[in-house]
């Protein structure tokens, strides 16, 4: 009889065997309908085997076969197999979400709904020139569905916020309609002759990679902000669609991906390309998955998620801004997409691209013993555009109005008379990140979290940034009843306030999570900033990352000591980028930017190398702490996490997870302490720190003790992370 061994989305590391009955040609990676105890469930087929443990009248039959979507591949199981090893997480809830929604469901996906368009007649015929000049986005949308045939209604929304809106014109006009097939335009590689010349050390990188087309080699391409990194994927992209490949570009956040998409689709107009992030409808995400997935999507673009896209001619993968945090998962399966890559890479023997002005230490090491090959971009692409001057600020002398120093004033007044754009850098979104009693002491603090309530003044609310929790801001103090409550520091809000009195004649725009929350605002406000129609931006880090605002000539970091001193190891690997980062946004053009940053502790080394853009300096010096405490990368980690609504179930259980510690493994084991943010939404949560010298050590061990743990039992919640980032 044959058997199918299935892997469902449950929390139990074990496949499911049911027979195949006469359900046809079954293969592996096909979707299957099965009953599972009272429910009926989807499953991924993982096995076919002709023998099962179980008895043969226990075995059930498979329900369906599903028909609708063509089986994961090999290829793409393997690295989800391998994800579930490295990670110790169930292999059924590793395949299941690694699928579109649709696919997860229980009934087969109807036909995807059209959301191709494409010009008629009418709409070929049309010049762009007969459109009158201000209609600036009809104009490129005219010349976009002129190059690419079809575009999806993704593609459309990546044109520009009202490009929706002008597609639905073109279609009451008669110019374009919907259709459900999407023509696959020829290949046409760029016209070399049309792009600028590469600088010697992007020629010397893009010769280098090329070189390694063909095999598995990751390469840490490392270059300050405007370096022509991008060139650079652009380029090897380039050649290997002319071979026919598919490239994966995998990007930290959904809002760095519209950018990019325009640039490759510039580049590539006639290669189809395809968005995977979570900002998609299932639909979308469904229809672009599968575009990859049958070969035809040449360049997918992405977010984390997208790391699983099925893609039978993976040539490439380029991970943008490698050291970004998002790129590892905080819940669920805790994965790293950038470490994953790298296995993927090295599964489907394809070159892997690193890209990053500060790369992780985890990175930098692995380029410093040659595992990697380092790639150095050293100055900026564009000739005249110089790096920011930065400088600090001492605010333990300077008297500060409203947050702001004189300096930082001076200059923000020096931008306003020369027409040019300041941005303001400020980590906290809200008014102001806490409410005080000055009598007493109170502060409001989440009774739900360890964290504190801050402070939204407009909307007369207390919000907890961490679980949502939101109240009233009492009327009087609820310790001692003192009606003076007042906010305490700075947060967007409060900044935004105090700059319209100080200028009131600025134009000030707030981006921050709240300022943005309608779908297309984030996109209309940065399209406010590139056409010069705000004169400061107030941002927090949504901003920090990738954006190129020609006008931009001062940055201000108005406070950023939080992290110097903070008990997070790597706080000031964070807080390094994360200002390099930001302090990159100015002076991108041949406008010279600069940097202020106010701090207390200007002497700090973080930013004496920040002054002179020193990462290597900065990581040399972060490596030698690390080796010196043996932290990663001189050692490997594994938390084991538990929750409980009583911090004493969560470590008792952990002391029991300590008493079934298998034998023989060279591993160390701390004692199980609270977690730095020790209750989250109610529960209260700690760990126990596992470390290794060598990551074989390391996976021995956790395969061994994961099998134990799962017989514990308790009540608790509790999972592994491996490689862990937060503690
Ligand atoms: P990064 O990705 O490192 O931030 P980009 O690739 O975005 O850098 O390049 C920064 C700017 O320099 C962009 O405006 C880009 O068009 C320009 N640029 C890149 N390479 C070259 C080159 N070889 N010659 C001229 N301009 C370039
Ligand atoms: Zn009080
Ligand atoms: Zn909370």
């Amino acid at each position: 009889m044959k058997i199918l061994r299935v892997a469902l989305d449950v929390p139990l590391d074990t496949l499911f065997d049911y027979s195949a009955a006469d359900q046809g040609e079954i293969a592996i990676g096909d979707r299957v309908l099965v009953s599972f105890g009272r429910r009926q469930m989807v499953g991924v087929v993982a096995e076919i085997t002709d023998h099962s443990n179980l008895a043969p009248g226990r075995i059930k039959p498979v329900l369906q076969v599903f028909r609708d979507s063509p089986p994961l591949s090999g290829e793409i199981f393997r690295l989800l197999r391998f994800c579930a090893d490295y990670y110790h997480h169930p292999l059924g809830e590793v395949v299941l979400n690694a699928l579109p929604v649709p696919l997860r469901q229980t009934k087969p996906v109807a036909r995807a709904k059209p959301t191709g368009y494409h010009l008629t007649e009418t709409g070929l015929a049309l010049e762009t020139d007969t459109l009158p000049a201000r209609a600036i986005v009809k104009r490129k949308l005219l010349q976009s569905l002129k190059q690419a045939g079809t575009l999806l209604r993704s593609d459309i929304a990546a044109i520009s916020p009202s490009a929706p809106q002008a597609i639905k014109e073109f279609i009451a006009r008669g110019w374009a309609e919907e259709s459900e097939e999407i023509a696959e335009p020829a290949p046409t590689p760029a016209k070399a002759d049309d792009l600028p010349p590469l600088t010697p050390p992007q020629e010397q990188a893009v010769t280098a990679i090329l070189s390694g087309q063909d095999h598995f080699q990751v390469w840490l391409l490392y270059g300050i902000t405007g370096s022509g990194k991008t060139e650079v994927y652009l380029r090897v992209i380039a050649q290997v669609l002319q071979h026919g490949g598919q490239a994966l570009v995998l990007v930290p956040e959904i809002n760095l991906t519209p950018q990019l998409e325009s640039r490759f689709r510039a580049r590539f107009p006639d290669t189809c390309q395809v968005s995977l992030h979570s900002r998609l409808s299932a639909g979308e995400r469904l229809r672009n998955w599968s575009l990859a997935q049958s070969g035809r999507a040449r360049i997918v673009l992405g977010t984390r998620l997208a790391l699983f896209t099925p893609m039978p001619k993976l040539k490439l993968i380029v991970v943008d801004e490698e050291h970004d945090g998002s790129f590892k998962q905080q819940d669920g399966l805790r994965y790293s997409a950038r470490d994953m890559a790298v296995a993927r890479g090295k599964q489907a023997g394809t070159p892997v691209i690193l890209g990053s002005a500060t790369p992780a230490l985890e990175t930098w090491y692995n380029a410093g013993i040659g595992r990697y090959q380092k790639l150095e971009l050293p100055a900026r692409a564009i000739a005249e555009a110089a790096l920011p001057a930065i400088h600090c600020i001492d605010i333990s002398r300077a008297k500060l109005a409203d947050g702001l120093s004189d300096s930082l004033i001076d200059a923000l007044r020096a931008r306003l008379e020369r027409g040019e754009q300041s941005l303001i850098f400020i980590n906290r979104r809200g008014y102001a990140p806490v409410m005080r009693c000055a009598q007493c002491g109170w502060v409001s603090t989440c009774h739900r979290c360890s964290s504190r309530l801050v402070v939204h003044l407009r909307e007369k609310r207390l919000r907890c940034h961490h679980c949502g929790h939101e109240s009233r801001i009492p009327p009087t103090c609820p310790d001692c009843g003192n009606a003076d409550l007042a906010p305490l520091g700075q947060g967007t809000q409060r900044l935004e306030d105090n700059l319209g009195s100080l200028f009131p004649s600025a134009r000030i725009l707030r981006v921050d999570r709240d300022s943005t929350k309608r779908k297309q605002a984030l996109p209309e406000m940065l399209e406010r900033i590139h056409a010069a129609e705000v004169d400061i931006v107030i941002g927090t880090q949504l901003l920090a990352k990738g954006h190129d605002f020609k006008k931009l000539t001062l940055v201000g970091v108005v406070n950023a000591d939080g992290a110097l001193y903070s008990a997070d190891f790597r706080a000031s690997e964070r807080l390094f980028a994360q200002l390099m980062q930001v302090s990159g946004r100015a002076g991108r053009d041949a406008l010279p930017g600069i940097v202020l940053i106010q701090t207390q502790f200007p002497t700090h080394p973080l930013f004496q190398a920040l002054i002179k853009h020193d990462y290597p300096g900065f990581a040399e010096t972060l490596l030698t702490e690390r080796k010196q405490a043996e932290f990663p990368p001189f050692c490997h980690q594994a938390l084991l996490r538990a929750e409980a609504p009583q911090m004493e179930t969560a470590l008792a259980f952990l002391r029991k997870a300590q008493g079934v510690v298998p034998q023989d493994f060279d591993v160390n084991l701390f004692d199980p302490v609270p977690a730095q943010m020790t209750r989250l939404a109610g529960m209260e949560r700690a760990h126990l720190l596992v470390q290794a010298a060598s990551r074989g050590a390391l996976q021995a061990f956790l395969s061994a003790w994961n099998k134990a743990l799962f017989g514990l039992g308790g009540n608790v919640r509790w999972s592994l992370d491996v490689d862990p980032l937060e503690f």
